[in-house]
């Protein structure tokens, strides 16, 4: 099966009205007529409705960086499916490790969102990956196994194409040290292989995160396992995201 390749921009807390309008402004028309990967952006919260009105007819699929597994109620600062569904979202992010590490979310806070996303009929992208003293102690794969069946949880239930698995290493984002295309194609025939076991998604959609660059995307895109990337910091303007989008071309 091919599998479509996805370019997924993280913004994280970044971009703001004037930048997100640049952004658009600038990437233009040039997604239109993409039909063999998907291009997303996740801006941040109090962006997302200019976000989706300049992103109607570019073929650019919004995505929000959070969410809380309750429908509604007493959540102060949070943000619920339902209102992410009004704004017509239904592609989320969890587990990244920004709110692993530094929010502090547990493997049992992650599993609920999964299930509530599940429940509610939204893709996920989600993210897993060890820290580099996981790595150097080798507990790499344990480390992944860990993530990826506390999450699951063996009830897998929603159509292969909304769960999308993202390797994105602790060590790579946002530092500038990405890993090597060996070593997250071992990663991504490691993650095939286990969602294959577990859940009989072979054909899952699994991206690579962790300082994608311009020079760097074509080792990492070549490889057979990765299908696509998540972007922090290239993704942020439209002409470095746009390099990595269209790598190939
Ligand atoms: C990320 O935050 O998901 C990420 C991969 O960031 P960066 O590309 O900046 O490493």
């Amino acid at each position: 099966m091919t599998r479509k390749k996805i370019f997924a921009a993280n913004w994280k807390m970044n971009n703001m009205t004037a930048e997100v309008a640049t952004f658009f402004g600038a990437i233009g028309d040039s997604c239109v007529a993409l039909k063999d990967r998907e291009v997303i952006v996740t801006p941040s919260f109090p962006y997302l409705a200019q976000a989706a009105a300049l992103a109607k007819g570019k073929n650019i699929t919004l995505a929000a960086q959070n969410f809380h597994f309750e429908e509604n109620g007493a959540f102060t600062g949070e943000v619920s499916l339902t209102m992410l569904a009004d704004l017509g979202i239904r592609t989320v992010l969890i587990g990244h490790s920004e709110r692993r590490h530094v929010m502090g979310e547990s493997h049992e806070h992650l599993r609920k969102k999964v299930a509530f996303a599940q429940k509610k009929g939204f893709r996920t992208i989600f993210c897993i990956g060890e820290t580099l003293a996981q790595r150097e102690k080798g507990e790499l794969f344990a480390v992944i196994d860990m993530q990826l069946s506390s999450a699951f949880d063996g009830n897998l239930t929603c159509p292969p194409e909304d769960m999308v698995i993202a390797y994105e290493p602790v060590w790579a984002i946002g530092t500038g040290v990405n890993a090597t295309g060996a070593q997250a194609q071992e990663m991504h025939d490691y993650v095939r292989k286990f969602m294959d076991k577990h859940y009989g998604r072979k054909d899952i959609t699994i991206l690579y995160g962790g300082s994608v660059k311009p020079d760097n995307v074509k080792e990492l895109m070549t490889m057979p396992d990765i299908d696509g990337a998540l972007v922090g910091g290239a993704s942020l303007k439209a002409d470095s995201f746009s390099k990595l989008i269209f790598w190939d071309r």
